[in-house]
């Protein structure tokens, strides 16, 4: 065959795969809006059967031939870059023993149902010996794959590639102090922010209503997507044309939805901007969990709970809700909606506090697979740190080391992300400002020009471009926690008059 003959059939097998991964994302997305009841049993099956359809092409004797011939030959660049993608999930998959993988996604399914089970009775002894499992399988995989440094960075490396411990363990010491320092003066501040004339009830018709609204202004295409119902919201990409987000209406508390779909829809815009010309390939997609983070949050905190959003916008937000807020005053809703305030519950933390509890599951992991802390010692150094960090000690495991899933999907090295994508979205706001009046854009209503910068600088590239090397083009330096702290900083000084 010759080389261009190689090309296309390599990306005739590429497309083959991408049905099948097309196919998984629309039954997991049915999975968690539409599917009644019933169906759920027999619709698993059928994920898992084509999931292991899809690993079977991900590690098979032809892909390793398109390596082969490919590696280093084309002059396509996309076909080039594919070729490393796939040649990193087929070394990746292929260090591990078939036995140890088939294991190991039994461990995944069954350490998800007993955790849902030992989280609801707060019983962390339930889930203690899959919880172990899972440790050490990590680590196995970890030596499997390598590393240079922490055996931890084998894990980040599949969240964050080119991040490492080393990084981490200078740029969130840093944070915490300031933060610590932040929350310090916060507390002891005159000014109470009161949520309670937050909660209000808002029919879910006007919030879901409002909510669309604003996905106009931001730039959302209806035409390439949708908005649905679930219990944990999410962004999912079907493909680059089926980018759709999902969101939970509580009509107590506005906040959940509306800044949950902004969330959302950050996400769906870096997938919806992602250049066409990719689709297809395994590079049709954000480029990773911290730079899709840092979309989802630029959108959620840098816009929707700026103030200047706010000055503009509250108008709007009054035409859809209830009349309850005509005696809401500006400054009192505007100091509600960002109020800070310790909580043991990550996912309903504020901004300021948030990368508090990242820290608290990074350290924690960390040295877990590095072997220094035992499985069962979890809940009472988990307990220790949000103590040591927040101020607050959580009072049953529910609230506290069980809350979140991750680690019960065997989901090691991933809740950095979080608080990197913070850090990024810091970055890429800052520079942002040379180039756009942000404030008079948000003034406007119509978010356009940022979108179009994220899209020329970010979204276009998917997986062309590294996070970091995506960080070092935009902003012309490395991870640097200095523009989050400062973005903070000055936010709280006038919210809390300090
Ligand atoms: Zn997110």
């Amino acid at each position: 065959m010759s080389l261009e003959q190689t090309e296309k059939a390599f990306l005739d097998y590429l497309k083959e795969q991408n049905a099948y991964r097309e196919a998984i994302t629309l039954i997991q997305w049915d999975l968690r809006t539409k599917v009644p009841k019933k169906g759920v049993g027999q619709r698993s099956e059928v994920v898992g059967y084509l999931s292991q359809k899809l690993h079977q092409m991900q590690v098979s004797d032809k892909i390793k031939e398109f390596i082969d011939e490919l590696k280093g030959k084309s002059t396509n660049e996309i076909i080039e870059k594919s070729i490393l993608e796939c040649e990193e999930t087929y070394e990746k998959n292929r260090k591990i023993p078939e036995t140890e993988f088939k294991e190991y996604v039994m461990l995944q399914s069954k350490g998800e149902a007993v955790w849902q089970e030992a989280r609801d009775k707060a019983d962390f002894a339930m889930f203690q010996p899959y919880l172990e499992k899972l440790v050490e399988y990590n680590k196995k995989f970890a030596n499997y794959w390598g590393y240079k440094e922490n055996i931890y960075d084998a894990l980040l490396h599949n969240y964050e590639p080119g991040v490492t411990v080393k990084t981490l363990d200078e740029v969130f010491p840093k944070v915490r102090s300031s933060l610590s320092e932040l929350l310090q003066k916060i507390e002891t501040s005159s000014v109470r922010p009161n949520t309670e004339l937050l909660h209000t009830h808002f029919p879910k018709k006007g919030q879901k209503d409002l909510s669309i609204e604003i996905l106009n202004r931001m730039g959302y295409d209806w035409d390439a997507g949708r908005l649905d119902d679930t219990i944990h919201p999410f962004e999912i990409t079907v493909n680059l044309n089926d980018v759709r987000i999902t969101t939970r209406y509580d009509e107590q508390d506005f906040r959940m939805a509306v800044f949950g779909i902004i969330h959302e829809a950050g996400h769906a815009l870096y997938e919806q901007n992602i250049d066409k010309k990719l689709e297809g390939t395994p590079l049709a997609s954000g480029t990773s969990m911290g730079i899709h983070e840092s979309q989802s949050l630029f959108w959620e905190n840098f816009l929707g709970r700026n103030k200047i959003f706010w000055e503009s916008h509250y108008d709007l937000f009054k035409k859809y809700a209830p009349s309850h807020f005509e005696n809401v005053s500006l400054t009192d809703f505007y100091q509600a909606v960002n109020e800070v305030k310790p909580s043991f519950i990550r996912i309903e933390a504020d901004e300021l506090t948030y990368p508090l509890h990242i820290m608290v599951r990074y350290e924690l992991e960390k040295a877990l697979i590095n072997g220094e802390i035992e499985v069962r010692d979890l809940p009472q150094l988990w307990n220790e740190k949000m103590e040591e960090y927040l101020g607050i000690k959580p009072q049953s495991d529910r609230e506290g080391v069980l809350q979140d899933i991750h680690w019960a999907g065997g989901d090691f090295g991933y809740f950095p992300s979080y608080a990197l994508g913070y850090m990024y979205a810091a970055q890429f706001e800052h520079k942002m400002r040379e180039t756009v009046n942000i404030d008079q854009v948000i003034r406007s209503g119509d978010f356009s020009p940022i979108r179009q910068w994220m899209t020329n600088n970010i979204h276009q590239y998917g997986k062309m471009k590294k996070p970091l090397d995506i960080l070092n083009d935009v902003t012309g330096e490395g991870l640097n926690p200095d523009y989050l702290i400062r973005y903070l900083t000055t936010k709280y000084q006038d919210i809390y008059q300090f």
